[in-house]
């Protein structure tokens, strides 16, 4: 990874960043296609995307190709348009704009930056004089309807599955009438082309062999959420199941890195960081965790896990843990009853959190837990018992001397494209609050730290996740992003909250996003419904 100078002329504070970073891939663009690749939040959210610094990778290792960076800071506008990290160019200088979707409330963010660039904001008003605009995400991938109407082009799937065939489509295409290579896109498996509409659903697309891919941080800075880590993903997908989890089901199958591979990028990423950070829905299922941990260990990397399953935690794993100088200990049974947690597909028991509550207090770390509130079938006694299974582990914990401390997150239920829950609704804001409120009158005086999730702007993301293409001009029209406006355009435009969000779907109803097909038969989805009791 080299690091490079400041370039003159400049913006200082840019300067300032680039200064910071490790990693960064400076090239002439002659006769290379130049791609913006836009991460629609700040530099500071962005570089923290594993996702988003492995398409920067995969991007600039293609040979024909330059690729720079763009973000949106809260001080973009018209006036102050985003520009590219490494030269500081517009954004329609490039060729192709590829847009990385993290999270559905960055929609937003979308049609500012194209007109903030002075792109018009949606596809069929473009012409061959503006870049392609291209995007990929597990969240567009489940439904991409909400923001079709901004995108020329939008990836269904895994971007190293899927950009090493579109690339040289769209280097072919220059002088090319912009119609005709929509046309020829839309022929690439795994593209979903707005303008162009499939014959027949578009298929997810994954990477069968996921060693073949580096997937490493790329480019080093302090100045971001993650920035004291070295990133490594360690598996993809993940084999649980929940009802009602986009990970799950934007990712599968479950396919893991080798040990190997995983030790021999930790041994070059310490050269830059000690910390190594392990990535995957649930990194202690990888079938060689032991062996990657100690591994770890006996080059003295310190360890961090996005996040883990209680149920594959072992005393040895946590030992290892303790010495990489993991503090915390992240839990998501998400239901506070057996009951519930079965209707959700979470199979995790009391007993089973108690006793990882145990094993981890003895060795002093904290514990942060992750409920979902509003929950299909959630009862009073459902929500009530969030608090009193916190309290118990409270009290657990406390077995092995004060001080060590718990978090509860909650976070409303948002039903999500694609999975089995796609056809419930999520509960009304006034009743999560309410429910929300029973649960921090339990919690209240306890020494628990609880972090809500405010829901009504859950709402807002589960009318994304679950919408149509009506939502871009709701979202293109907004002054500024903000409730009011949101719930303005809405009214404006005649779209029925209730109808997008709060209410159960028939299940022989069309869905919306049925020109994706997820990999998943829709029979399958409805059986998981099924076996949910709906
Ligand atoms: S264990 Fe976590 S990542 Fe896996 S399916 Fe359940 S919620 Fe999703």
């Amino acid at each position: 990874m080299s690091k490079h100078p400041p370039r003159k002329g400049r913006n200082p504070s840019s300067n300032e960043r680039l200064a910071h970073e490790q990693g960064t891939v400076y090239r002439d663009w002659g006769g290379r296609l130049p791609i913006g690749l836009v991460y629609p939040n700040s530099y500071f959210v962005g570089m923290s995307s594993l996702g988003y610094q492995t398409i920067y990778r995969l991007l600039n290792d293609t040979p024909g190709i330059v690729c720079e960076r763009a973000f949106w800071e809260k001080n973009n506008s018209v006036r102050t348009p985003a520009l590219s990290v490494e030269s500081e160019r517009p954004l329609n200088d490039f060729a192709v704009l590829a847009f990385s979707l993290s999270y559905e409330l960055d929609y937003f963010n979308i049609p500012r930056i194209l007109e903030a660039a002075g792109i018009p904001v949606y596809a069929a008003e473009r012409d061959e004089t503006h870049p392609l605009i291209i995007a990929g995400g597990p969240c567009v991938s489940a439904n991409p309807l909400p923001v079709a109407p901004f995108f020329d082009a939008i990836c269904v799937g895994e971007a190293e599955a899927i950009l090493p065939a579109l690339m040289p489509v769209i280097a072919d295409s220059s002088g090319a009438h912009r119609q005709d290579t929509l046309i020829e896109i839309a022929r690439i498996p795994g593209i979903y082309v707005p303008q162009v509409p499939p014959e027949k659903p578009v298929s997810r697309q994954w990477v069968k062999d996921l060693d073949a891919y580096r997937v490493t941080s790329s480019v080093l800075t302090p100045d971001t959420e993650l920035g004291d880590l070295y990133m490594v993903e360690v598996e993809r997908g993940c084999g649980w199941g929940c009802r009602f989890c986009l990970l799950c089901s934007a990712f599968r199958p479950m396919r893991s890195h080798k040990a190997e591979k995983i030790l021999e990028y930790a041994r070059e990423g310490l050269e830059f960081r000690k910390r190594m950070g392990l990535v995957g829905p649930a990194v202690t299922d990888h079938p060689q965790i032991e062996q990657i941990l100690g591994g770890l260990r006996e080059m003295g990397a310190e360890i961090s896990i996005s996040s883990l399953r209680l149920t594959t935690l072992t005393p040895q794993l946590l030992e290892y843990m303790g010495e990489g100088g993991i503090k915390t200990i992240t839990v998501a049974p998400e239901a506070g009853t057996q009951r519930l947690r079965e209707v959700i597909k979470k199979e995790i028991t009391e007993d089973q959190i108690m006793e990882a509550v145990a094993l981890a207090a003895a060795r002093s770390m904290q514990l942060k837990f992750y409920f979902m509130v509003g929950l299909p079938s959630e009862t009073d006694e459902d929500v009530s018992e969030i608090a009193r299974l916190t309290l118990r582990v409270k009290a657990a914990a406390d077995k092995y001397g004060k001080g060590r401390r718990i978090t509860v997150n909650l976070s409303p239920f948002v039903p999500k494209a694609g999975t089995p829950f796609q056809w419930l609704p999520m509960a009304p804001v006034s009743e999560i609050e309410r429910r929300i409120d029973i649960i921090q009158g339990y919690l209240s005086g306890a020494g628990i730290k609880a972090n809500v999730e405010g829901p009504a702007w859950s709402e807002v993301q589960a009318a994304l996740a679950r919408g149509d293409e009506r939502l871009a001009k709701v979202m293109a029209e907004m002054p500024s992003v903000s409730f009011s406006h949101w719930q303005k355009g809405m009214k404006n435009h005649g779209i029925d909250i209730n109808e997008t969000v709060h209410q159960q779907w028939p299940v022989k109803q069309k869905l919306p996003w049925s020109m994706i097909d997820p990999g998943v038969s829709p029979e399958k989805l409805k059986r998981e419904l099924e076996s949910a009791g709906f």
